[in-house]
């Protein structure tokens, strides 16, 4: 949660007045400060700096608009990648290949064929990729996601390093991927391992380190293989709610760090953020369009539904809210902030203590930034919304509004319906 500054009772992002951006450009919106993103990335950059060289990959499936993408490329980071989606996002961006590292799981042969045509460097998850990837070609630059059978995170949807998960090479098989890929012609230079996301405490990831450290080592004196790169994934979490604390990223660089130098071949350490670079860099604009008292309840009716912010309806997620035009006034009744679709698990936020709310008043939903727009959606037929970029007293559209256009382009009916 930032603290945005109250200029005579509105809040103000990017020095410009959110009501004034919601009024600009319409609602619902996304509003993405980018020295917030410049900032964030440089701290948990400049955390691992005193220690030893430091990686950053941004984890962009939390965010791929292409001028956030820029901002970051600008900064030099680089790129955890997912999908092909996202590798070519990232390199129309201006990426170039060798920063852009792809993880993907359960990937198809014909995904691999586009991602080595790209030249970016892969994450292998598993034997059977390996050996189709070899057969695409031995000259990639790889490393192996290992699952480390350590796993932690906000929602047991997002654990990912826990044993019973999908991802990554078993532990117990680890030794032997590298074998093989030494045996095919590979020269590996790192290993992964992405514990989960909204991590708030340090320990899993030194555990995750110790786990990686280990098995470094016997890659080592077992096959003769420096790994030059050790790659700690990414989940580091953020306070979503005002008690909450922010993670100290100065004790988790110097943890993680102290546990790799001198103990392993490990040159250099990559940490993959998501959610740490983006998440409170943006929020949601959205407009009151009704307000409804039944007898227990005060809703307050937004124009952004799940098909907007599907985190709260999704994971269950809270996200701070606030009214803008109404900004730092005292609470004084609790409402549910609900959507305009047709479920009754469409809220944004429940049980919120607010100052008394009225239509047309702006509310600003918080930590919108990591996986808010990349999981919207255009359910019940709503085009996805606006992103608009502020810096300084400017703002700029990113990404207009989908049309009902955008959303049928791709549609077909046979002429044979046509009658
Ligand atoms: C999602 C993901 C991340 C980023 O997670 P955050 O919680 O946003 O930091 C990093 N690495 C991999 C492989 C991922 O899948």
């Amino acid at each position: 949660m930032r603290n945005f500054r109250n200029e005579e009772g509105n809040m103000v992002i990017g020095g410009l007045r959110a009501a004034d951006i919601a009024a600009r450009f319409g609602t619902p919106v996304y509003v993405t400060d980018e020295s917030a993103v410049r900032e964030n990335y440089r701290r948990i950059r400049d955390a691992f700096k005193p220690h030893m060289p430091v990686r950053v990959h941004f984890a962009c499936k939390a965010n791929t608009a292409l001028a956030i993408l820029r901002i970051l490329e600008q900064e030099g980071s680089h790129i955890d990648a997912v999908s092909i989606g996202e590798v070519d996002a990232c390199l129309r961006a201006g990426f170039p290949p060798h920063r852009i590292l792809y993880t993907g799981v359960n990937v198809s042969d014909r995904e691999l064929k586009q991602i080595v045509a790209r030249g970016v460097n892969v994450n292998v998850d598993s034997l059977s990729e390996l050996e189709r990837l070899a057969r695409i070609s031995t000259e990639v630059n790889i490393s192996f996601r290992v699952n480390p059978q350590v796993g932690a995170g906000h929602h047991s949807h997002v654990v990912t390093g826990a044993k019973s998960t999908k991802f990554g090479v078993p532990k117990d098989l680890i030794i032997r991927a590298y074998d093989r890929a030494l045996e095919l012609g590979f020269m590996p230079f790192g290993l992964h391992a992405h514990i989960g996301a909204g991590v708030q405490d340090v320990a899993p990831f030194v555990e995750v380190t110790e786990v990686l450290v280990g098995i470094m080592n016997e890659v080592e004196s077992r096959l003769g293989l420096k790994l030059e790169v050790l790659d700690i994934g990414g989940g580091v979490g953020i306070p979503y709610r005002p008690e909450d604390k922010a993670m100290d990223v100065e004790a988790y660089a110097r943890e993680v760090t102290s546990r790799i130098k001198g103990r392993c071949s490990a040159k250099t350490v990559a940490i993959e953020p998501g959610r740490y670079i983006i998440a409170d860099t943006t929020v949601l604009l959205t407009t009151v369009v009704d307000v409804k008292e039944t007898g227990d309840k005060r809703f307050c009716g937004v124009d952004a539904g799940f098909n907007t912010l599907v985190r709260p309806a999704f994971y269950g997620s809270y996200h701070h809210v606030a009214v803008a035009n109404k900004f730092g006034r005292p609470g004084e009744f609790t409402y549910d902030v609900v959507g305009p679709i047709c479920e009754s698990g469409d809220f944004i936020a429940k049980d919120r203590l607010l100052p008394r709310v009225e239509e047309g008043d702006v509310i600003a939903v918080y930590d919108a930034g990591a996986y808010g727009f990349t999981m919207s959606s255009s359910y019940n037929m709503r085009g996805r919304p606006r992103e608009v970029l502020v810096k300084d007293g400017l703002a700029s559209v990113i990404r207009e509004e989908e049309s009902l256009d955008d959303l049928l382009r791709l549609e077909r009916i046979p002429t044979r319906l046509m009658i």
